[in-house]
This record gives structure tokens, sequence and C-alpha cells, in this order.
């Protein structure tokens, strides 16, 4: 297998970003002095606290991953066992949330332009299923739903919204934060995402109520012998909780880098004005976090062409989101063409801050040459 000429390790979509280790290891030094490893201990709390200040919501409840906090969410909201309304272009955690909790979901095809769930098809679907209970929507690739017509849409017909906003942290729309859309959003904070705890996530809730009802979820559904509902195991440790907080006063920094390298990345693929390729339109009044790079393609075969030959280089996009979720195996839904066409067409290219110059422009080269082809 040829080598990429600028790194000599295999190029995979993103690179974790780490902090200093010492500062890790002296937050683990401190847990092995107080030996409070979990339940919620002194890091959790210090960093639930942290990221509502940084996130500027009132309520923020740290779970173990996102996919366990879409679920507490969807049994917070009363969804589950309900029908729910989502979209079939994202991380299919979004849809396995959704099964594990019962819920029937209903696929709605996505805007052509921004690549997030179509209002008009979510309430084309409202008429044909009236027993809807919620919208389950996706930030997709951390730009924003059209959140004004779906809070409508909710109002009108009765709805729950639950925002999957694994993507959206850092993102802001009209300078404010995307999480407090909705009665209650979700953060991910695998070590995949922009900002991340190892294995981690959030659920965001506008009412601290619910911020108990959900900590009470996550931990067994008792306080010490009341046990007051049906509970799960879904915390976080101190390991993964300080992780957060060793990264989060990096985040400002780190964001600034993301939209540098993205320019040189748009810059070297000749994005302004190049006709074959082009990029998800951005929410307006968004700034975005470039939580990722996708590119869409002309065509299925010139993504097929550019991954077969970066893949000879050691060089690995992801195709976020492939297969559309209406295609999958345990799934049965009908078809959404657009949701179809651009998950064979959308390749998220390698990036991450520190990403060098020379790889851009390497992958740059072999996506113009392919796309051309
Ligand atoms: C990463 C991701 C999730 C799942 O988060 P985990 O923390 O990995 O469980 C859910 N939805 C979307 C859109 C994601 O990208």
């Amino acid at each position: 297998m040829a080598e990429n000429t600028a790194l000599k390790a295999p190029v995979q979509v993103t690179r974790s970003t780490l902090p200093p280790l010492d500062a890790y290891m002296d937050c683990v030094r401190d847990m092995f002095a107080s030996r409070q490893m979990t339940n919620q201990g002194a890091y959790a709390r210090r960093l639930e606290q942290s990221l509502a200040d940084f996130l500027d919501v009132p309520a923020l409840s740290l779970c173990a991953n996102g996919t366990l906090a879409l679920q507490l969410a969807l049994r917070l909201l009363g969804l589950n066992g309900k029908k729910v309304i989502t979209t079939p272009f994202t991380y299919v955690a979004t849809l396995s949330a959704l099964l594990w909790e019962g819920c029937t979901p209903v696929f709605a095809d996505i805007d052509p332009e921004t690549l997030c769930i179509a209002p008009a098809e979510v309430e084309r679907l409202l008429a044909e299923h009236p027993d809807t209970a919620g919208i389950l929507p996706v930030h997709v690739y951390g730009n924003a739903c059209d959140v004004t017509r779906l809070a409508n849409l909710a109002e009108k017909h009765a709805l729950r919204v639950l925002y999957d906003a694994a993507h959206v942290f850092g993102s802001t729309l009209d300078g404010k934060s995307l999480f407090a859309w909705g009665d209650a959003a979700v953060g991910s904070f695998h070590a995949t995402k922009l900002f991340h705890t190892v294995e981690g996530g959030c659920v965001i809730m506008p009412d601290e109520e619910d911020k108990r009802r959900l900590d009470l979820l996550r931990a067994f559904g008792h306080v010490g012998d009341e046990h007051k509902c049906l509970g799960i195991n879904a915390k976080i440790s101190e390991l993964h909780a300080a992780m957060g907080l060793c990264l989060l006063p990096g985040v400002p920094d780190m964001l600034a880098l993301r939209a540098r390298k993205a320019a040189l990345y748009d810059e070297a693929l000749h994005m302004d004005g190049n006709p074959a390729l082009r990029r998800p339109a951005l929410a307006p009044g968004l700034t975005w976090n470039h939580a990722y790079y996708p590119v869409i393609f002309p065509n299925h075969a010139s993504l097929v062409r550019t991954l077969t030959a970066l893949s000879r280089r050691d060089i690995h996009p992801r195709r976020y989101f492939y297969p559309s979720l209406t295609r999958l195996p345990y799934v049965r839904s009908p078809a959404c063409p657009v949701a179809e066409d651009m998950a064979e067409r959308v390749l998220c290219l390698p990036f991450w801050p520190e990403i060098d110059e020379a790889l851009i422009a390497e992958i740059a080269e072999v996506t113009l040459k392919e796309t051309h082809a």
C-alpha cells in the first residue's frame, strides 16, 4: 500500500483532541487521593456547571454516552413507546435510541441544501400520522435545523421536540446556544466529537425540575433507600468528567483553528466556483463549529473513485452518513429520495484542528483529480 506523503500513520477521518497529559494526571492523582471515582463526584459536578455556563443553558445532566442520553431524554419527555418523526440522514444511534425505547420512527426526508430534516416533510407526515407524539431532529454536522419552523409545528400539533445535538457543540444561531431549543437537547461527548469526555453525553433541558427527574433516571431511580422510578445506570465516571474539564478551556482556540483549516480545504478544493463539488448550505444566522468537513460529490461514482484513490494512500475519509437509515435491514420505511441520494454522495474528509496543511493539499488534489476524471 502506498503511503501518504504528509504522514506515515494511516489517516482517519478525525483525531481525538487531547489535553496536556500533566493536567489530566493532576486530576487522576487527586482522584487517587479522594478515592471518589464515580457517582456524581466533584469532577462530574464541576463539569456540569462549567458546561451549563459555557453553553448558556439553565440545566444540564452528564451521561455515560450520547446514546443513553437520547434514551433517557425520550423517557423524560414521555415519548417512549410513541410515534416519533425523525431524519434518516444521521448516525444510527439516533434511530437505535428510538427503537430501544419502543418508539415507532417515521422518517421525514431532508432539505437538499442544509441536509437537516425538512419542515415541509414533517408537516406532510403529521397529516398522515396524526398519532405522532414528538419530533427528533438532528443538527447535522453542526449546522442548524430550521428550529423556528419546527417549534411552530410542535406548538400547532402539541408535539414534544427532542434535538439530537451531538454535532452542534460550539455552533451558535444568531449568537445563541442551539442547545436551548426544543423540550430537551442531547449532546454526545464521544472521543471523535469536537468536545469530548472519551465516552460521554448530556441531556440539556430548560427546566430544573426535569433535571432532577433525569438525574434519577440516570442513577437507578433511587436516592438512598427511597426508590422513586425505574432507572438505569447512565452515570459518567470521574475519569471521564476530568477529561472534559481539561479540554473545555481549549475549545475557543480549537474552534478558531477548525475555521482556519476548513478555509484551507475550501481554497485547495476551489470550493468558490467549483461546479462539481459543493458543501451543505449553512442555516441563516449560524456561526458554524466546523465539526466536520463534508463534501457533496456530483455522483456516487466520483465519490467511490475518490475513496479508492485516497485509501491507496492510506487516507480514510468516512461516509457520514451512509446508508440512509431508511435502507437498514431492520427498518421498513417508505423511501426518502433526498436522504438516499445524499447518502450516496457525501463524504467527510479527514479533519481535526491540527491537521497538517500538506495533508489537506494532498487530499484536495486527489479529490479534484477523481471528480473531474
Ligand atoms: C455520536 C452521535 C450519537 C451518539 O453518541 P455516543 O456518545 O457515541 O453514544 C448520536 N447521534 C449523532 C448524530 C451522533 O453523531
